[in-house]
C-alpha cells in the first residue's frame, strides 16, 4: 500500500542524527518525513545524559550556528553546566551540560512536532526501494510504501544489534528497544562495505540507596554558560550537583577474577569498542598499574532517582556488576535499577560516502550518525544536519555543500571519516583539527551562520541577532582603536595602574588590549575606556580577535598555502589506471577511496606529495 504521494526527503531513525537530518530539509522548505520505531523515544539519550565537552561542545555550537536543534534542547534540559578548560586558551574552551533526559526528549519532540513541512510516522523501515542505482523510497514492517527523492538512514546501534551481559546475549537495538534485522539484511545486499563495532554502558543506580553524605560533591559553574547563540541562562532548569567516588583494588580483583565471563575477553564480541570510552574491565587490564579510577555519579534528571555512574561501563555478568558497584565508597548498599551492557551492531565503511554523506553507490541515499562508525550524540547530530542539508540540495538539484577542515569541526569529522575511514568508534577531539585557533566555540556563528542563511536554514530572528552582533563587534573595535592614551594624558596614571610596565609612548585601547596582562574586563573598567560593550558575545570576539591577531593571521597564511590545491576537484570518472608513475599501492588506494579533491587525496595514508604532483599533472591531461 502506498501511504501518500511522495516526499522530498525521508529520514529513517529518530535519534540524534535523525532529528537534525529531518529538521534541516524541512527548514529548507522541503516536504520531509521522519520514520522511527517509536515516537516516544525521539531524541533519546542511549547512554550518558550529557551534551558537549571538548570537541563535542564545538560541534554543538556549529549545529546551532546552522540553525540546528541540539544546543537549544540542551539549554532547556541542562541541570549542570560547566565551561571546561576555562583557564586555557579560547580554542580549547568547551561547554558541557549534564542533561535531564526527560526534558531533553521533550524539547526535541516539541521542536519536531512544530516544524513546518515535517511529518512524523511511527513504523520500522525494513527495506529501501531502488530504481537501478537511485533510491526511490522505503518500505515499512506493516507493508506501507513511502516514496521520496532522497532517503537518509540514521539507524544508530540498531542494525543487527546484539546486546551482551556476561555470556548471555540477545537481539536488541539498545536496552528496551528492538533491533533492525530486516533492514540490516537488506543493506548487506548492497554494494557497501559493512563491519561490526561495539559500545557499552554502565548499570544505573537508585539514588535512594546511595550515601551521598560521605562523597565529594561537584557543582556546576557559578556563571552558567549557554549553548545556543539564541539561548539565555533563564532557559536553564534548576541546577544540581554530581558526586564523585572511586573504584578500588577490591573491584579490580573481582574484575580480573571474572574475565573469563566477560564477552569481550572470552572472544564472544567481535566488534571493536570505543578506545576513548573504555569499559571498566578494559581500564583495569590496560592500566594495570592504577589501583583506582574516578567515577562520577551523575543524576539522570530532576524528577528521577536514576544515577549514571560515569566510568564503569561494562558487559560483565550482573552478579559481578553488583560486586563492583557495592565495593565503592558511598555505594555499599546501592541497588542497580538497570544492568550495564555492551551492544554490537553493523556499521558501514564511511569511505563509501561522498563528503556530502551521500553513498557513492546509490544516488540520493545518505547515511548519518553511528551507522557511519562514529560514537556520540554530537557527532551523530552534526552528521544528521549535514546529510539533511545535502539531501535537500540533492532534491533541489543543487551542488552539495560541506565545510572545509579550516571552516568547522564538522568539516574535520566528515573529511576524517570519508578519507580515512575508521576501524573503531570515531569521536571528535580538538587535536584532530589543524586550525584549532580558528575553529573556536565562540565564533561558530561567525564561521557558519551566513552560509546556513544562504542554504535556507536560518530564520529571521536568528539572522537579525547575528547581524546585530556583527555590528556591535565592529563598533567596539572602532571605539577601542579611537581612544588614545598619550604620555601627557590625564588618564595615564589610571592606565599605568593595570600595566606591568608603564607606557613610554602613546597607545590606543587596541594596543593596550594586546598586552598579556590586560584583559577586556580590566581595560573597560577604567573610566577612559568605560563603558564595556553591553553585548558580552561581541565583547568576547573583540578581545579574542585583538589578543590572538598574530596567531590567527599565521593560521590563515597556512590555509592559503594549502588551499591552492585543496579544492582542485577530481572527476568521478577519473581513471587512475591511465596515470603513469603512481605506485601500485597508491593507485589501489585512490581507486578504492575515490577522493573528490586533491586535498582529500593528500590525506589518504600512503599517498605521498610526489603522487599528488603526478595526479595534478594528469588531472590536466585527462581533463
Ligand atoms: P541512535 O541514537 O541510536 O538512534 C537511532 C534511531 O533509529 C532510533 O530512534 C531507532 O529507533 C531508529 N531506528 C533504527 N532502525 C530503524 C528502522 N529500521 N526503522 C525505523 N527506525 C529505526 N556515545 C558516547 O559518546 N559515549 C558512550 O560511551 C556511548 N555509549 C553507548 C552505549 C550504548 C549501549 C549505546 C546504545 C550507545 C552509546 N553511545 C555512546 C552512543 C550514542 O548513543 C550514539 O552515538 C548516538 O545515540 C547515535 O545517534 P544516532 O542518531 O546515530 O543513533
Amino acid at each position: 500500500m502506498i501511504y501518500t504521494d511522495s516526499y522530498d526527503v525521508i529520514v529513517v531513525g529518530g535519534g540524534h542524527a535523525g532529528t537534525e537530518a529531518a529538521l534541516a530539509p524541512a527548514r529548507m522548505g522541503l516536504k520531509t518525513l521522519l520514520l522511527t520505531h517509536n515516537v516516544d523515544t525521539l531524541g533519546q539519550m542511549s547512554c550518558n545524559p550529557a551534551i558537549g565537552g571538548i570537541g563535542k561542545g564545538h560541534l554543538v555550537k556549529e549545529i546551532d550556528a546552522m540553525g540546528g536543534l541540539m544546543a537549544i534542547a540542551a539549554d532547556q534540559a541542562g541541570i549542570q553546566f560547566r565551561t571546561l578548560n576555562s583557564s586555557k586558551g579560547p580554542a580549547v574552551r568547551a561547554t558541557r551540560a549534564q542533561a535531564d533526559r526527560v526534558l531533553y526528549r521533550q524539547a526535541v519532540r516539541i521542536a519536531l512536532e512544530n516544524q513546518e513541512n515535517l511529518d512524523i510516522f511511527q513504523q520500522e523501515v525494513i527495506d529501501i526501494i531502488l530504481d537501478q542505482d537511485r533510491v526511490n523510497g522505503v518500505k515499512t514492517k506493516m507493508g506501507l510504501t513511502f516514496h521520496a527523492r532522497s532517503v537518509i538512514l540514521t539507524a544508530g546501534t540498531f542494525l543487527a544489534g546484539k546486546i551482551h551481559i556476561g555470556m548471555q546475549n540477545y537481539v536488541g537495538g539498545r536496552a528496551g528497544d528492538p533491533a533492525s534485522i530486516m533492514l540490516a539484511d537488506r543493506l548487506r545486499e548492497l554494494n557497501l562495505r559493512v563491519d561490526r563495532l561495539k559500545t557499552g554502558t554502565p548499570p544505573r543506580l537508585d539514588a535512594r540507596t546511595i550515601d551521598f553524605s560521605i562523597l565529594e560533591k561537584q557543582h556546576g559553574d557559578s556563571v552558567l554558560p549557554v549553548f545556543s547563540f539564541m539561548g539565555s541562562v533563564d532557559q536553564h532548569p534548576r541546577q544540581i550537583p554530581c558526586y564523585i567516588t572511586h573504584t578500588n583494588e577490591k573491584a579490580h580483583d573481582l574484575i580480573r577474577a571474572n574475565l573469563d565471563r566477560s564477552p569481550m575477553y572470552a572472544g564472544v564480541i567481535e566488534g571493536i569498542g570505543p578506545r576513548y570510552c573504555p569499559s571498566i574491565e578494559d581500564k583495569v587490564m590496560r592500566f594495570a598499574e592504577r589501583n583506582s579510577h574516578q567515577i562520577y555519579l551523575e543524576p539522570e534528571g530532576l524528577t528521577s532517582n536514576e544515577i549514571y555512574p560515569n566510568g564503569i561501563s561494562t558487559s560483565l555478568p550482573f552478579d559481578v556488576q553488583m560486586g563492583i558497584v557495592n565495593s565503592m565508597k558511598g555505594l555499599e548498599k546501592a541497588r542497580i535499577m538497570k544492568p550495564g551492557y555492551a551492544i554490537e551492531y553493523d556499521y558501514f565503511d564511511p569511505r563509501d560516502l561522498k563528503p556530502s554523506l551521500e553513498t557513492k553507490a546509490i544516488n540520493g541515499l545518505f547515511f548519518a550518525g553511528q551507522i557511519n562508525g562514529t560514537t556520540g550524540y554530537e557527532e551523530a547530530a552534526a552528521q544528521g544536519l549535514l546529510a539533511g542539508i545535502n539531501a535537500g540540495l540533492f532534491v533541489q538539484q543543487k551542488t552539495a555543500w560541506y565545510p572545509r577542515r579550516d571552516q568547522a569541526y564538522l568539516g574535520v569529522l566528515v573529511d576524517d571519516l570519508c578519507t580515512l575511514g575508521t576501524k573503531e568508534p570515531y569521536r571528535i577531539f580538538t587535536s584532530r583539527a589543524e586550525y584549532r585557533l580558528l575553529l573556536r566555540e565562540d565564533n561558530a556563528d561567525l564561521r557558519l551562520t551566513p552560509i546556513a542563511r544562504e542554504l535556507g536554514l536560518i530564520d529571521e530572528a536568528r539572522w537579525a541577532r547575528f547581524n546585530q552582533k556583527l555590528e556591535n563587534i565592529v563598533q567596539e573595535q572602532q571605539r577601542l582603536r579611537q581612544i588614545w592614551i598619550h604620555t601627557q594624558s590625564t588618564h595615564l596614571a589610571e592606565v599605568n595602574s593595570i600595566l606591568n610596565t608603564p607606557l613610554t609612548r602613546e597607545a590606543s585601547g587596541e594596543d593596550l588590549l594586546r598586552r598579556p596582562e590586560v584583559d577586556y574586563k580590566t581595560l573597560t573598567a577604567l573610566s577612559v575606556f568605560a563603558p564595556a560593550c553591553a553585548d558580552a558575545e561581541a565583547a568576547e570576539q573583540v578581545e579574542i580577535s585583538i589578543k590572538y591577531q598574530g596567531y590567527i593571521e599565521h593560521q590563515y597564511e597556512e590555509i592559503a598555502r594549502h588551499k591552492r590545491h585543496e579544492s582542485t576537484s577530481i572527476p568521478d570518472n577519473f581513471d587512475y589506471d591511465k596515470v603513469s608513475g603512481l605506485s601500485n599501492e597508491v593507485r589501489l588506494k585512490l581507486t578504492q577511496h575515490r577522493p573528490v579533491s586533491i586535498g582529500q587525496a593528500s590525506r589518504i595514508s600512503g599517498v605521498t606529495p610526489a603522487a599528488i604532483s603526478i595526479l595534478l599533472v594528469n588531472l590536466k591531461k585527462q581533463g
